[in-house]
C-alpha cells in the first residue's frame, strides 16, 4: 500500500536549466517561477501544468493551451489581440480550477513531521542516508543541500535528489533556524535518470543498421 500527502512538481528539468523557483510554503514545495503564459525566467523555456504549479489535471489542460497561445504570440504567428482573444475562456477555466487551492492547501498542507522525519528515517534513499546524518551535517557547519552531496553523497544516488531533495532542503532549514528559500535546493547534473551506455551508443546509428557491439 502507498500513501501520500501531497504531490510536488517535479523541477529536475527545470532546475537544470538553471531557471528561477520559489519555495512555496503551503504545498511545502519548490515551483519554477513562470508568468501568466508559463514563460520560464530563461526565455522560450515554458512550463505549464504539475510542472509548474499542482493545481489538477483541468488546470494542467487550461494552462497547456495558454501557453501554446502565448508560445504562438511569442514566435509572431498571433497577434497579442488574437492570442487574448483565444486565450480567454482558458483563462477563466483556470482560474475557476485554482479558486479552490488556497482551501486545499491549507487543510491538506504536508504535516511537519512527514519532512522532517525522526534521526532514524532514511531520507536519502539511493545512498542511505539519514534525516540524523543531515541534522549532524549541519551541526558540522554543513549550509546547504550541496555540501551534504560533499560530505555524504547524499542526493547523489541514481535519482539525483529527486525523492529526498525536498525533505534535506527542510532538514537543513530546521537544524539551522533558516527558510527552505534561504537554504535553497541540490544544483541537478545531467544525466537526470540514469542511461545505459547502450542508449548513448545507439544515438547515432543510422535507422537499419545495427548497433555498435
Ligand atoms: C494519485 C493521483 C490522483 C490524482 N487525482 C486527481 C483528481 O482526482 N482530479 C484532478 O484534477 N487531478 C488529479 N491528480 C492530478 C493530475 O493527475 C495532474 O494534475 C495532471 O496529470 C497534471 O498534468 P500534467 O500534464 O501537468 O502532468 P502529467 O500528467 O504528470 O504528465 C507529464 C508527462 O511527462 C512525462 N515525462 C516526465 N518526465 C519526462 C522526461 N524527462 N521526458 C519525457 N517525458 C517525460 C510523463 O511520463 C508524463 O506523461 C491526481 C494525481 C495523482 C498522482
Amino acid at each position: 500500500m502507498l500513501l501520500h500527502h501531497g504531490v510536488v512538481p517535479n523541477t529536475q528539468l527545470s532546475r537544470l536549466l538553471r531557471v528561477d523557483h520559489a519555495w512555496d510554503d503551503q504545498q511545502l514545495a519548490w515551483h519554477p517561477r513562470v508568468d501568466a503564459w508559463g514563460q520560464t525566467s530563461l526565455a522560450g523555456f515554458w512550463i505549464v501544468g504539475d510542472g509548474a504549479s499542482i493545481a489538477g489535471a483541468i488546470a494542467a489542460e487550461a494552462s497547456g493551451r495558454i501557453a501554446a497561445f502565448g508560445a504562438a504570440h511569442a514566435m509572431q504567428r498571433l497577434s497579442d489581440h488574437e492570442r487574448d482573444r483565444l486565450a480567454a475562456p482558458e483563462l477563466r477555466a483556470l482560474t475557476r480550477q485554482r479558486r479552490i487551492r488556497p482551501f486545499l492547501d491549507a487543510l491538506y498542507r504536508p504535516p511537519t513531521w512527514i519532512n522532517t522525519p525522526a534521526d532514524d528515517t532514511i531520507v536519502c534513499r539511493c545512498e542511505e542516508v539519514s534525516a540524523g546524518r543531515v541534522r549532524e551535517m549541519a551541526r558540522l557547519g554543513c549550509e546547504g543541500p550541496n555540501q551534504t552531496k560533499f560530505l555524504s553523497r547524499c542526493g547523489m544516488g541514481p535519482c539525483q535528489g529527486r525523492q529526498c531533495g525536498i525533505v534535506v532542503s527542510q532538514l537543513l532549514a530546521q537544524a539551522l533556524s533558516r527558510t527552505p528559500a534561504e537554504i535553497g535546493a541540490y544544483r541537478i547534473r545531467a544525466p537526470l535518470k540514469p542511461v545505459p551506455l547502450s542508449s548513448i551508443a545507439n544515438l547515432n546509428t543510422p535507422a537499419g543498421k545495427e548497433p555498435p557491439p
